[in-house]
């Protein structure tokens, strides 16, 4: 048995309701063997991350829900002197809140961040899988429960193999093989406006030409003046603009990074 969790970002309307069931469950409940409480304040087994790209007016948000990876190759588990986080046969990594010294070990190890130390019971905390409840007749952990709009899906890694195809991981450089899989993440983008200072009119219809590294894309103004490349990834971009009338331009350098608005560009009348 191999568990996975899936997460559409196409899905994700960030309405935090995963994150809020996550702290219902387990902010005060002893779920011992599987979780001591969650403390009330300062941890976040499941934390929704708001990405914010560009900048005013031009601006795309999205959510990524961000948890424990239950990692195929687990650093935490390797980490711990006291041989007191297991993964068990279903793949759930679970930290043993009677064998846990609070050492620290394992949170320090942990690419991710989601450990989290409890320092009232000198414990490392983090997300079960709700394992507590899949142990006793539940079927879903309760952030997957509670998403009104499917965007978060659990189960077996072979039944989620057509969602599981494409998608990737948080942070694949960690090569920790997470089992928590995204889909639809967006790239970045790189936008602007054009203009024409003379008549202090938009420019529309010109054609914009990007590229970087031996890749080409193409877009044409709209009706407000702008262009969009959208699903790009991290790199240094070329940005070529044709309009009639007007003197070509060249931007480059383009460093994106997490998008790229270039704001108003004015042409020169050719
Ligand atoms: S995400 Fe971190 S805490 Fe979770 S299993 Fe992987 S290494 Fe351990
Ligand atoms: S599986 Fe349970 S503990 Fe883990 S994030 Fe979801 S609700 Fe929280
Ligand atoms: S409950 Fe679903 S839609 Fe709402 S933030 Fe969580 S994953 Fe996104």
């Amino acid at each position: 048995m191999a568990l996975a969790f899936v997460i559409d970002a196409a899905k994700c309307n960030g309405c935090y309701n995963c994150q809020i069931a996550c702290k219902d469950e387990h902010v005060g409940n002893d779920w011992r063997p599987y979780a001591a409480p969650q403390p009330e304040v300062g941890q976040f087994w499941l934390r929704v991350e708001e990405q914010v790209m560009g900048t005013i007016p031009k601006v795309r948000i999205h959510y990524l829900p961000r948890l424990c990876n239950h990692c195929g190759r687990a650093a935490c588990l390797e980490a711990c002197p006291e041989k007191a986080i297991e993964r068990r046969e279903d793949s759930l990594v679970l930290i043993s809140p009677e064998k846990c010294t609070g050492c620290g070990a394992c949170r320090d190890a942990c690419p991710y961040g989601v450990i989290y130390m409890n320092a009232e019971l000198g414990i490392a905390q983090k997300c079960t899988g709700c394992a507590h409840l899949l142990d006793h007749g539940r079927t879903m952990p309760r952030c997957v429960e509670a998403c009104p709009t499917e965007a978060i899906q659990f189960g077996e890694e072979a039944d989620l193999a057509d969602e599981i195809d494409g998608a990737e991981v948080w942070q694949p450089e960690t090569g920790l093989h997470p089992r928590v899989f995204y889909r639809n993440v967006p790239g970045t983008f790189i936008a602007g406006t054009l203009y024409d200072p003379e008549k202090k009119l938009i420019v529309e219809g010109a054609r914009c030409l990007l590229s970087s590294g031996g890749k080409n894309w193409e877009a044409v103004t709209d009706s407000f003046g702008d262009f969009w490349f959208r699903d790009l990834r991290h790199g240094v971009y070329e940005l070529l603009i044709h309009a009639e009338g007007f003197a070509p331009k060249r931007i480059a350098p383009i460093r994106n990074k997490n998008s790229v608005n270039l704001g108003d560009i004015p042409l020169e009348r050719a």
